[in-house]
Order: C-alpha cells, then sequence, then structure tokens
C-alpha cells in the first residue's frame, strides 16, 4: 500500500532523536518493512536526501532558502520579514516552516493528505525547472505542497528541498537496515554491499532487496554507463615496510597528481565518472574521443587518472590546472588552454566478463592489448620493483615528473581489484616532506630540447644549472619549459646560437642528454613550486649522499622561467652548497 507521506515524516522524526546506530537500524527496518516494495527507492532517496543517484548527472532539487520562504509564506499567509525573523531566531528553516504552518488562521477545508509519490515527483519536477520562468514554476509546486502539509510534514519537506534534511543516517546504515529486513542470511550484509559495490544506487539496491532478495542482488551486474565504487589504497610511510606487507615484491605505478577518471564505453557511447563517482563527461570531450579512437573494444570499463598538460612543453602540470576544467561553458576553449592526458591503470570490465575477480597482472595485461599505442592515451608508468633501493629511486622520478609519489600494488595471485573498499592491495606511498621554494634561484643554461607543436623551430625546454665552486662544474637542476612569453621563446634561437656545442662542455655535470648542449654562459632567474630530491639531476649529489645518505640531485618541481639575468656571470649562479641549505631550510612536514 503506498505510504502518507506523514507516516514517514513520523519515522524521520523518531530517527532525529535517536542517536546510537542500533536504535536507528531499527527504526530504518520497521520502515522499509511498512514500505511498499513498489516505493522502497524513493523512500530511501528521501531518507538520505536526494532524489536519485549522482552518477545520472541530473539536476539537484536547488531551492534557495528565499524561494521557500516564499512559499511558505503565500501558503500561511506569515509574512516573508516575519519568517525571516523566526529563521534568524530558530536558526532552522524546518522548524520555522512547521511553526508557520501552525499559525496558519484559515485552515483550507478540501485538502486531502499527501503521499509520499506525491511528493517526490513534485520534487523530481522541482529538480526540472529550469531556465524561463522556472522560478514561478517551483515556487507555484512549493506552495502546493506546503498548503497540504501539516506542521511535521512541512518540516521535513522545507528540509528535504533546501538540502538540510540530516537525519544521519548514512549508505551504511541503509544496507545495514536493508540487509536486516529482507535478507535472512547470515552473510546478507556482505551480499547486499557487493551489489552496491557494483552498483552504487540505493534506491535501486533497495528495490532489488525488497522485491527478489538474496537471489536478485546475487545477480546484479557491471554494465558500461553506470559506475561501480572504486578501490582505494592504504598508506604507508615506509617503504620496507610497504614491500614486506606486499610479500617482498610490487607494482610500482607513478600516482598522478589529476583527476580520477572511470572510463565507460559501449559502442560510440562513452561515459567518465570521477572518484565521486559523478558524471564528468561534459567537462572531457577531448577524452571522449581518445577513447573512442584509441580503446579497441565495443564494450568496456577502465580506470585512469586524467592529468593537466602543459600545451608548449608536453610536462605535466599540477593537479589545481585541471580545476579550470570544472565549468558549464567555453569547454572547448578550455581545452586548448589545457590540454591534458590519460594515464590509464586498471581494467574492471570487458565485452560482457567482469574482471573484477582477477589478479593485477591479468588486467593490466589485458587493458595494454585493448590500447591503441598513442600519446593521449597510455598506460601508467609502471615498473616491477624488488628492493628499496629500486622503489626509492622510482619514487624520486615520479615526484620530479610532477607525480604525487607510487601507489605500489600487490602481484599476488588475490590481487583482485575491490570496488568500494580501502585495502591493503595497494598502498600510497607519498613524501613525509616537502620542501617550498620561498625564493628564486639564479641558474645558467647548459642545454636545450628541440621545440614541438608551436614551438617546432625554436626550443620546447633548456636544461639548467646551479654552480659548485668546488669542482668547479655546473651540475644540472632542471628543464625549464614554462614562464617564457612568445617574443622570449621566438628570440631564443638567435640567444643561444653563439653558445651551441656538438658535445657535452667539460665544466658540465649532467646525467640527463639535452639535443643540444650549451656552453655554460647564460644566467635565469627561476621559481618552482619545490625543491626536490631527483635521481635524473646532479646539482649537490656529493652533498646529498653524504647528508642524506641518498642517490640523489637536488631539482626543482614545476619550475618557471622568470627573467634573463645579463648582470650575472655563470659562476655569481646559485650555487649548488646554496641550493642544499634551501632544501634543509625548507623542509616541512606534510600533514597526514
Ligand atoms: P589521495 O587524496 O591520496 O589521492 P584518495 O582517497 O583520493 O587519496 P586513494 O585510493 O587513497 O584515493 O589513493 C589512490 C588515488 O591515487 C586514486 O584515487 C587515484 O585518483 C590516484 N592515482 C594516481 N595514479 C594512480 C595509479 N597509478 N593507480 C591508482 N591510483 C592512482
Amino acid at each position: 500500500m503506498p505510504m502518507m507521506f506523514e507516516t514517514l515524516c513520523d519515522y524521520y522524526d523518531r530517527l532525529e532523536k535517536l542517536s546510537g546506530k542500533i536504535e536507528m537500524t531499527k527504526v530504518l527496518v520497521d520502515l522499509f518493512t511498512k514500505a511498499d516494495p513498489e516505493e522502497i527507492d524513493k523512500i530511501v532517496y528521501l531518507t538520505i536526501g536526494e532524489l536519485w543517484p549522482d552518477y545520472l548527472g541530473r539536476p539537484e532539487l536547488g531551492v534557495a532558502e528565499r524561494l521557500l520562504l516564499r512559499a511558505v509564506s503565500k501558503a500561511t499567509g506569515v509574512s516573508v520579514e516575519r519568517l525571516e525573523k523566526m529563521l534568524k531566531a530558530l536558526g532552522d528553516i524546518g522548524k520555522v516552516a512547521e511553526r508557520a504552518i501552525r499559525m496558519k488562521k484559515t485552515q483550507a477545508l478540501l485538502v486531502t493528505p499527501l503521499t509520499v509519490k506525491e511528493v517526490y515527483e513534485k520534487l523530481v519536477k522541482i529538480a526540472h525547472a529550469t531556465g524561463e520562468g522556472s522560478q514561478d514554476l517551483k515556487l507555484r509546486i512549493l506552495v502546493g505542497l506546503l498548503v497540504s502539509a501539516k506542521p511535521i510534514e512541512a518540516r521535513y519537506l522545507a528540509r528535504i528541498v533546501i538540502g538540510q534534511l540530516r537525519l544521519g543516517v548514512g549508505e551504511m546504515l541503509i544496507l545495514d537496515a536493508l540487509a536486516e529486513a529482507f535478507l535472512r542470511v547470515k552473510n546478507g550484509r556482505e551480499i547486499i554491499e557487493r551489489a552496491y559495490n557494483k552498483v552504487p544506487d540505493l534506491g535501486y539496491i533497495a528495490k532489488v532487496a525488497a522485491q527478489q532478495g538474496v537471489e536478485g542482488l546475487s545477480r546484479i551486474k557491471i554494465e558500461p554507463g553506470r559506475p561501480i565504487r572504486p578501490m582505494l589504497a592504504e598508506r604507508l610511510s615506509d617503504p620496507g615496510e610497504i614491500l614486506r606487507k606486499l610479500g617482498g615484491e610490487a607494482a610500482a605505478e607513478w600516482k598522478y597528481d589529476g583527476e580520477r577518471c572511470q572510463i565507460h564505453k559501449r559502442g560510440n557511447d562513452v561515459w567518465l565518472f570521477s572518484r565521486r563517482l559523478e558524471n564528468i563527461t561534459a567537462q572531457y570531450p577531448d577524452v571522449v574521443d581518445y577513447v573512442r579512437k584509441y580503446i579497441k573494444a565495443n564494450e568496456c570499463i577502465i580506470e585512469g587518472e586524467i592529468v593537466a598538460i602543459d600545451p608548449e612543453t608536453g610536462e605535466m602540470r599540477p593537479f589545481q590546472e585541471l580545476m579550470r576544467r570544472k565549468r558549464k561553458y567555453d569547454i572547448h576553449k578550455i581545452m586548448e588552454e589545457i590540454p591534458v592526458k590519460v594515464f590509464l591503470f586498471d581494467l574492471i570490465y570487458l565485452e560482457g566478463e567482469e574482471y573484477l575477480d582477477k589478479p593485477y597482472l591479468e588486467r593490466r595485461r589485458k587493458l595494454e592489448e585493448i590500447l591503441e599505442p598513442n600519446e593521449y592515451l597510455t598506460l601508467s608508468h609502471m615498473k616491477i620493483v624488488k628492493n628499496i633501493e629500486e622503489l626509492e629511486k622510482f619514487f624520486l622520478e615520479a615526484i620530479e615528473a610532477g607525480c604525487e609519489g607510487l601507489v605500489l600494488k600487490s602481484l599476488r595471485g588475490d590481487s583482485i581489484y575491490q570496488a568500494g573498499a580501502r585495502g591493503w592491495l595497494w598502498i600510497k606511498y607519498k613524501r613525509d616532506y616537502k620542501s617550498e621554494m620561498a625564493d628564486t634561484v639564479d641558474l645558467v643554461v647548459i642545454g636545450a630540447f628541440a621545440g614541438k607543436g608551436r614551438r617546432a623551430g625554436s626550443y620546447g625546454a633548456l636544461l639548467v644549472a646551479a654552480y659548485n665552486p668546488e669542482r668547479d662544474i655546473f651540475e644540472s637542476v632542471c628543464k625549464v619549459g614554462s614562464g617564457f612569453t612568445d617574443t622570449e621563446l621566438d628570440n631564443l634561437p638567435t640567444l643561444l646560437q653563439p653558445y651551441m656545442r656538438e658535445r657535452k662542455p667539460p665544466n658540465v655535470d649532467s646525467v640527463m642528454e639535452p639535443d643540444y648542449w650549451v656552453e655554460p654562459s647564460l644566467v635565469m632567474e627561476v621559481i618552482g613550486a619545490e625543491l626536490t630530491l631527483s635521481p635524473v639531476h646532479t646539482a649537490a649529489k656529493d652533498l646529498v649522499k653524504k647528508n642524506l645518505k641518498k642517490d640523489a640531485g637536488i631539482a626543482i618541481r614545476f619550475p618557471r622561467f622568470i627573467r634573463w639575468r645579463p648582470d650575472k656571470s655563470p659562476k655569481d649562479a646559485t650555487t649548488t652548497q646554496e641550493l642544499f641549505e634551501m632544501y634543509l631550510a625548507q623542509l616541512k612536514k606534510l600533514e597526514k
């Protein structure tokens, strides 16, 4: 039998007064068993303050406080000014609406009581109202609901439309209650959670549980277009412990600093979902294109990290730059300013088959198989590490390239994809310390890299070094490709021309091989995000080895050119000793 809205509100009132998990579950079990299985989905959505799962990308309720107060005023005859005063005093819009209904002078005679179904359907209409005249339409629907509402119904209606229901009922509590209400088997809770991990839609899961029980839940399958809950990593800060935990060896992958993305494909249809399972397809038309072009599968679900790329140099940019893609308009313009690459790291589903229970290496091999080689959509950088030294070296390379660290993944036979779980099959290893750059440094050009794309014919980036007066040698620090104006770029060939050399100059110490060597002569001022240790650069290598016992030099992460310093000779550049001291002085413990 359809449930009356007042009945549902009575449950909310009981829930609101409880805080213990056991008591709250009891109330929910009672509510779910009383609910008509046909409308239990709506009851569940309303209880968590939503109308549908986020991933559908449908609009949210979006009623502003002001509009709601106007509706309450129209439905009750209490002035908006008075309601505003009450709101100030009570601090809860639900209570204001409840009180206003009580204050109503004339009670309408022929109001039919509200059903859950009617309320839900009207709220859906409000959510879908957009564009011209939508405010009026929303107002009319709200007034209609409030006119029929009893005081307690007004309290919860107001809170729901404004997004402040806050009953303290989380998704796990709902799953507990559903299992208790409908699944009379010992592992019922596990079964329902597994189903929820595959289809993170509590309303749907509730309906299947109520109508088909364990059988129905066990039949739930992953489907392209509907995201699954992502696997998450544990964290450790000791590489030795990480390797021990993973059984002595692990697949180390760069931990890219971007946005996690679940990519779904069915034929020509492509959907992208964020870490929180929101539909983010519209923000990345370029990624959708790459998937259509380079993924050789009709149906699949794969996962990767979308990373912002410097359009000039092709290097990775920090996560913050991606945030500029979070907009509705001009996405094609922003796409050119902030191009992206995707680094794929997992395969969840392929041509009708679920891959969740297959081991890591098998999933990765399959992923590689369906990927047409190209430069935009590639596999995450991975190396199998068997000892601390290998792990540390790979870690430093990752940091310097702009990554956050590593994700170390189990290689064992049981290394399944644990949807919805934070487990020990993946362990993230991020730095404990960060060394911010407070000041600029002056570095000497020792090499140049050929430009591509818009920079063809000039140079894409310059290799720069600090001066080591003890050895009288220039030791490499970083590759600088950002920060140049167009004119500065155009002038580079003329500026460098007199200093170009065939071979590495004898007073240069560099492991990195640029396309062209340059005699140390030109000094530039550089700033970056932070100083880091790097196995590919040589600056202050001796000091790092002696004091920090690490086989690495000091480098700059995300360096930017500021200006040329013609007033300085190469030997006036920042020394390796200074660079090392800056690194030590600025080490900051990162918050855990
Ligand atoms: P964090 O804030 O550290 O990214 P999180 O809670 O979002 O943490 P975790 O599962 O703890 O997620 O850490 C793994 C995260 O790292 C993933 O969510 C993903 O976005 C990101 N990531 C980057 N590169 C990889 C990779 N190669 N493999 C797995 N995850 C990766």
